[in-house]
């Protein structure tokens, strides 16, 4: 099994592999190619990929072109997708949701494409989770983001010269990268509050020793389905939800956001009116900022001033730590490969077709785009 790994593009600083993971693929008797400088910007020279067992290709083509399995962070470009032979099994975030044409690119050159952010909410997967594993990672960057910009301290300080008071800061959903902002912002001393749809993550918010504020009707006690996720709420709800957390939301110094829904575009939380009457220097995260945004006026890649506040619409907040970014989705992708795809007793690559990971994750075969949720209805 030849595996290969490519550079990514400018705007993502992760690499699909590290130096464990070539040693692990390579002890199952793969060879793995790696592009040189792939992984320049997780700090992880050609030296020591080489170091692990790598073979180091001069350019992501010659990583590209013989590879029957190409690991990468972003799905490929349409260059790239013409490079990789007929047939190759490529893995990586594809970003399926109306992306259409690149996925019928993929199938269309015969391609196996998975799609690692379609991972099942199951046990046996938690290891291969990278919405998880990023979305983590992206929790804290928001946090400390935020203590870049925010002009004054986050701890209370009690000094001779007198009591700098506590930052206040919310968190508006609690999944995995809202959890984690909560646990980082309360490490660093703020009073940390929160909010969310799903009735479970009450308990999670408390047990991190943070406020919960919610609208706890009869919807939020029906807002979870079953693979864990929100529902899109409905109107009415969202009105008492404004309502609830506007006035919140004036009080506090620090706000980050991370609602999503799959699928469909990010719930808008915060309006600009909400934003005017927020104090000076507040600053505000919006880690949803790449499916349209919680915040209204976030600017993908950029910090805006919104009144008193300052906007920071980071899209790739994963990517802005990416050293460790890249070592636990190069862990993940190694588990998946190795559980899913390789034959246990001759080291070759065999997709299981009859798993459930592996159902839940294929994107094309056979020519044809094959996920149910992205197949073109049957003619
Ligand atoms: P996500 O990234 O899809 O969404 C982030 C959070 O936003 C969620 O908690 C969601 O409930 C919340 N949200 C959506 N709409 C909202 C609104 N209008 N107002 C406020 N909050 C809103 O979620 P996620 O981080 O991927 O986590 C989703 C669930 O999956 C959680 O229950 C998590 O514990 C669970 N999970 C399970 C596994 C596993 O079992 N292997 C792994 C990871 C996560």
């Amino acid at each position: 099994m030849r595996i290969g790994v490519p550079r990514e593009a400018e705007h993502e600083p992760r690499v699909a592999v590290t130096p464990d993971s070539v040693k692990r693929f390579t002890g199952l008797g793969a060879t793995v190619a790696v592009a040189s400088g792939a992984g320049e910007r997780s700090r992880i020279p050609d030296a020591h990929f080489a170091e692990a067992g790598a073979e180091i290709v001069s350019s992501s083509a010659d990583a590209l072109r013989d590879a029957d399995l190409v690991l990468k962070v972003e799905r490929p470009s349409g260059e790239e997708i013409d490079q990789i032979r007929e047939g190759a099994v490529v893995v990586a975030i594809m970003d399926p949701y109306g992306n259409d044409g690149p996925l019928q690119h993929m199938a269309g050159r015969g391609l196996v494409a998975f799609a690692m952010e379609l991972m099942p909410r199951i046990t046996r997967a938690q290891s291969m989770d990278v919405l998880s594993s990023q979305a983590n990672l992206g929790g804290y960057q928001a946090v400390i983001d935020a203590a870049e910009v925010y002009d004054r301290a986050i701890p209370m300080m009690m000094t001779a010269a007198g009591t700098v008071p506590a930052a206040k800061a919310f968190v508006m959903g609690a999944g995995v990268a809202g959890l984690q902002a909560i646990a980082t912002a309360r490490r660093l001393g703020a009073a940390v509050s929160a909010t969310d749809v799903r009735p479970a993550a009450k308990e999670q918010v408390a047990s991190l020793g943070a406020k919960f504020i919610a609208v706890e009707d009869d919807e939020f006690k029906a807002a979870e389905t079953a693979g864990g996720y929100a529902k899109e709420m409905s109107e009415e709800y969202r009105k008492k939800q404004a309502e609830l957390i506007a006035d919140h939301i004036s009080k506090q110094d620090i706000v980050i956001t991370t609602a999503l829904i799959p699928g469909r575009p990010a719930p808008r939380l915060i309006t600009r009116e909400m934003l005017e009457s927020m104090k000076p220097g507040s600053v505000v995260v919006d880690l949803a900022v790449e499916r349209g945004g919680n915040v209204e006026g976030s600017e993908p890649d950029k910090v805006v001033e919104v009144g008193p506040v300052r906007v920071i619409g980071y899209r790739n907040m994963p990517g802005r730590i990416a050293a460790s970014a890249s070592l636990l989705y190069g862990k993940n992708l190694y588990t998946f490969v190795e559980s899913v795809m390789v034959d246990k007793e001759t080291k070759a690559l065999s997709i299981n077709w009859e798993d459930d990971i592996v159902k839940a994750t294929a994107l094309t075969r056979d020519g044809k785009v094959v996920h149910p949720n992205f197949a073109p209805a049957a003619e």
